[in-house]
């Protein structure tokens, strides 16, 4: 079976033999190219069998993760565990490995490059400079410290944050106060209760408890309640992260000042699309402007509407929830019987071929877990990839829905192409049938439009595939796929009622269309704030105390905030201190600027245009990350990036 390797056996012991034994013959072939000649110094005969060296460890090591990932178990969690530190160990040696940067820089100025070739190599050597290879011994000793200082501040922050919402519940003994609140969310809360050995009901500040109380729950007083615990999260005494934001920031900074730049921020964006912090803060400034002029005008149609003197952030959920339902008769039980799981991922494979003019097949390869498909997918009858859908919930899967390339696409040394293996994780619940809701059928479409970006890119490199582009340019091909599950056009391939086989009528349609921009101003004020926040925390000097560090907060609030109440959210603030988006919340924002203008292009010439398809996989999908990702944009459009279509899209 040619994809066995994405069921490995899990075994403590055989598992990891298999990885160190790997780990061991990458470490001698990564060796044994050190000593390669210098007049044999070229792409062929040092870069291309790197990356190939490398490959068998990295596929089978990703399809470890994948299986702890989708079939968590105590020994796949301590296979990793015990094996990951020594990846990362033998990763640190070649960053800062100064004869490996030298070849490289030598064949950049040498060899005669292919464009591919040549980006893949600047690539390279971005890394190798971010690291500080080119950096004197004793400078390397301090950012190897601060690197592991921050680790440890990161992982820290993440478990503060995680025991101190635990903490916190609240008991309902009678249904008085959440009557309105949704069967599925009731019985979660009453297996809540359960666990606890409590009758009735208990929710807690997990994501799909806390937004049931602000949506549906009656009661202002719990909603209240509710927010501020939320939003003060980790900044108690007993698990206060406050400290450890201000170090975090301090040390970036001190990285940052080693590697030569002012501050993290400037630091971070030598690898993205946007050109510097300052363009950034500009234009996501000029949207929280505008979108606060919306948001006021929202919040008084609430005000209005439900009479109210005042309105406070814990009201805005619940009454917004009330007021879409009356205005577009949104019924999500009727919508979801359009949505068989079958027939949207038959639309989904059908929408695919008439952009892109892939074709999709269903093997019956068996693999770890019987929900686990399988695909082939075509191009022009040439195997292109094998597309891996693993997408019911089970207790022992990680939550969420991802895209991961578990195998990369790789030239062989005798010139053979290994396509890649990608795989869409997702958490539905499964039924009979398993109808899918509206934002599931976006989270389905989001996923696939990342794994469309790395089965269509067409790099002979690994480092040039579609998952390499910069980091506020990777989630472009996803976001972009999320618009045609808006469009009547796309719904009618995909919406079909389980019993009568009908579409979804068009009323329903057209309604479920206008809800995309409904508060759509409180909505993008409020994550402008919190993106603006990131950037003044990482483009300003570091402050030197808690009292700096929350007049930072304090000014931001002021400038940039709706509501004046504070309660220190960035103790929780998790994506910019335990996540890869420190002065990189903006890419949220920044792949939506993309996305609308692409998008734009297909409204205007149809959402199915084969020519704007064939231009879009011509000049971005099919490059990866051949070329930068400002030129791909550019590239396609014509010119720079703006946002008007952003603001269109949300009637700004
Ligand atoms: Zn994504």
């Amino acid at each position: 079976m040619p994809l066995s390797f994405l069921n490995p056996v899990i075994n403590e012991e055989t598992s990891i033999q298999e990885l160190e034994n790997l780990l061991d013959t990458a470490r001698k072939n990564y060796e044994s190219l050190r000593k390669t000649e210098k007049e044999f110094w070229t792409f062929e005969s040092i870069i291309t069998p790197l990356f190939y060296h490398l490959h068998e460890l990295q596929t089978t090591f990703s399809a470890y993760q994948n299986i702890d990932g989708v079939m968590s178990s105590d020994t796949s969690r301590k296979i990793i565990q015990i094996f990951q530190p020594q990846l990362v160990d033998f990763y640190n040696i070649m960053s800062f490995d100064t004869l490996m940067y030298e070849i490289c820089i030598f064949i950049k100025d040498n060899d005669t490059l292919s464009s591919e070739q040549r980006r893949s190599v600047e690539l390279l050597l971005e890394d190798f400079i971010n690291s500080g290879v080119h950096l004197a011994e004793e400078e390397k000793s301090e950012l190897k410290k601060i690197n592991l200082q921050l680790n440890k501040i990161s992982e820290k922050f993440s478990n503060n944050t995680l025991d101190d919402k635990k903490i916190f519940f609240h008991h309902c003994s009678d249904n008085t106060d959440i009557s309105e609140i949704a069967k599925t969310d009731l019985d979660t809360a009453k297996q809540e209760a359960k666990e606890r050995n409590l009758d009735g009901w208990v929710f807690t500040l997990s994501p799909p408890s806390y937004l049931a109380i602000q949506k549906e729950c009656k009661n202002q007083g719990i909603r209240k309640l509710f927010y501020e615990k939320y939003h003060s999260v980790a900044t108690s005494d007993t698990h206060s992260n406050k400290h450890l934001v201000l170090e975090t920031l301090q040390l970036r900074e001190q990285r940052a000042h080693i590697l030569g730049h002012n501050n993290h921020a400037e630091y971070v964006f030598t690898q993205r699309m946007a050109n510097t912090p300052s363009e950034v803060i500009t234009k996501i400034t000029e949207l929280n402007i505008l979108s606060k002029q919306k948001a006021k005008k929202e919040l008084k149609e609430l005000k209005n509407h439900f009479q109210l003197s005042e309105i406070f952030p814990w009201d805005i959920s619940y009454y917004s929830e009330i007021l879409k339902k009356e205005k577009f008769h949104i019924n999500a039980k009727q919508i979801r019987q359009h949505f068989p799981l079958e027939q949207v991922i038959h639309g989904l494979f059908t929408i695919a071929n008439k952009l892109y003019d892939i074709t999709i097949e269903a093997t019956d390869e068996k693999t770890y877990h019987p929900d686990v498909h399988i695909y082939k997918v075509f191009q022009e009858e040439e195997l292109i990839a094998y597309y891996v859908m693993d997408i019911f919930s089970r207790s022992e899967k990680q939550s969420g829905a991802w895209c991961n390339d578990i195998r990369k696409r790789l030239k062989k040394e005798n010139g053979e192409q290994e396509v890649p293996v990608v795989i869409n994780v997702g958490n539905f619940g499964k039924g009979d049938p398993t109808l899918l809701t509206h934002y599931e059928v976006l989270v389905l479409f989001h996923e696939f439009g990342h794994a469309l970006h790395v089965m269509l890119s067409q790099n002979t490199i690994e480092n040039t595939s579609g998952f390499s582009t910069e980091w506020d340019f990777v989630e472009l091909p996803s976001q972009c796929m999320e618009n045609w599950v808006w469009e009547k056009e796309s719904l009618d391939l995909f919406s079909q009622h389980y019993e009568t086989k009908d579409p979804l009528p068009p009323e329903l349609c057209e309604n479920l269309k206008k809800t995309k921009s409904f508060m759509s101003g409180l909505r993008i004020a409020r994550q402008s704030e919190m993106t603006l926040l990131d950037m003044m925390f990482h483009t300003r000097p570091a402050p030197h105390s808690i009292e700096e560090l929350e007049n930072i907060i304090k000014d931001n609030k002021k400038n940039f905030g709706i509501f004046s109440q504070e309660y220190g959210m960035y103790c929780s603030f998790s994506h910019i201190f335990a996540g890869g988006y420190s002065a990189g919340y903006y890419s949220y924002f920044w792949a939506e600027f993309l996305e609308a203008e692409v998008f734009e292009e297909f409204l205007q010439n149809g959402i199915f245009n084969t020519e704007t398809a064939d231009k879009y996989y011509q000049n971005i999908l099919s490059q990866g990350a051949k070329k930068p990702g400002k030129q791909l944009f550019h590239d396609f459009m014509g010119r720079e990036m703006n946002v008007s279509a952003f603001l269109k899209k949300y009637e700004l």
